[in-house]
């Protein structure tokens, strides 16, 4: 080993991934603003804005509405570790990989858990989740994916959520990759506990976790007989520390959040509306374009956020993805469990749901795969628009 390290110097890719995806310019700028200590006047209001535009993203009146410090696996972890007592019955639905995610979680905070599994890629029919309600009568909690990034699956909720309450449990909800990007009604759908990341669809770097809570799940935290096992992720004090009292219970990531709060403002900006029709919109076209080059999406893919398709036969899907790297500086993902090596993952998160990226993406496709039309059916798209 020698003591010589490179410059930092990481290139600008064009992320079409899972995730992350673009940072907008603003965003990096709000991260390189001044440190400030977390009990500043000044970082005290910049929580107090941030918790309020977290509200109007998830549309929510939730008074428990924070960020948790930690990536979106930490907000799965919050979600679970304040409402489940060791013993607690659990439904989680397992339809790709944050499903069985969560089923991990459940049981290391001791829950006895009922994993309701479908093919991946399928979206749940309500009638499944009331005849598993039905079977399991005692169940607290069940845990639903509302856009399956491992598969590209799209999970209504509303007649769900209605069916989950007649049956006196609490919905939780990850809306890691929605949140930002597709319609989510945190209240309207009676959502109980929800958690999301920032480098999803509100193109923020990786660090942080939206949650957000029903009354409901704040009487359910409120009554436990047993203490929170996780002490980092204890809503009982992070309340305190985000509330008005503002005590101290761990150092809030204060450039993360001048970040996150640039992001919320660029949504609210832009508005909520707007935003889910540009992706909408670019999602459409993206998926004219793959679909004239004979690229076939698995079959339930329904995120306007998350495109997954079958690799086409005979190439190697592994060297295509290095070479979008390589030539065009784009990254898009691989398959993951059954889709191993069977399908391509390509985000349009956020800012890198754009016209440009589209075109793009498909023109370094026409080129790699050989194979000519893509761009053309994708500005017929554009074009009608
Ligand atoms: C990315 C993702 C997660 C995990 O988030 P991390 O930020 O990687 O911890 C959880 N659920 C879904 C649906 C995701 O896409």
């Amino acid at each position: 080993m020698t003591n010589t390290y490179t410059q930092l110097d990481p290139p600008s890719r064009v992320l079409l991934g899972p995730g992350p995806s673009d940072v907008p310019p603003r965003i990096l700028t709000a991260l390189a603003s001044p440190t400030v200590g977390h009990l500043d006047p000044t970082y005290l209001q910049i929580m107090d804005e941030t918790r309020q535009l977290l509200r109007d993203t998830f549309k929510t009146k939730n008074e428990l509405t924070l960020a948790v410090s930690g990536t979106g696996s930490a907000g799965m972890e919050a979600c679970f570790a304040n409402l489940v007592e060791p013993g607690d019955h659990v439904i989680t639905c397992v339809n790709g990989v944050f499903g069985t995610r969560m089923t991990d979680v459940a049981q290391r905070y001791g829950a006895i858990t009922h994993p309701l599994e479908i093919d991946w890629g399928q979206t749940y029919d309500p009638r499944q989740i009331a005849d598993t309600l039905k079977q399991n009568p005692q169940t607290k909690i069940l845990a639903i994916v509302h856009a399956e990034t491992s598969t590209g699956a799209h999970q209504p909720l509303e007649e769900i959520s209605r069916i989950v309450h007649d049956a006196g449990a609490l919905l939780l909800v990850d809306a890691v990759t929605s949140l930002g990007g597709l319609d989510l009604r945190v209240d309207d759908w009676q959502i109980d506990a929800v958690y999301s990341g920032t480098q999803k669809c509100l193109s923020c770097p990786p660090g942080l976790a939206p949650v957000s809570f029903s009354p409901a799940a704040l009487a359910v935290m409120d009554a436990r007989t047993t203490k929170v096992q996780s002490w980092y992720l204890d809503m009982s004090m992070l309340r305190n520390y985000w509330g008005e009292q503002r005590v101290y219970h761990h150092t809030a990531p204060v450039n993360m959040t001048y970040a996150l709060r640039e992001a919320l403002l660029l949504i609210h900006e832009e508005t909520l509306d707007a935003r889910f029709a540009r992706h909408h919109l670019n999602h459409t076209a993206l998926r004219a374009g793959l679909e004239a080059i004979d690229l076939q999406y698995i079959p339930q893919n329904s995120l306007t956020t998350l495109n997954a398709v079958h690799t086409p036969a005979n190439i190697d899907e592994a060297d295509i993805r290095k070479q979008l790297l390589n030539q065009f500086n784009i990254e898009i993902g691989a398959g993951l469990g059954p889709f191993k090596g069977k399908a391509w993952r390509i985000g349009l998160m956020g800012a890198s749901s754009t016209q440009s990226n589209v075109t793009l993406l498909l023109a370094a496709l026409e080129k790699l795969l050989d194979r000519s039309g893509a761009t053309h059916a994708a500005a017929d798209v554009y074009n009608a628009a």
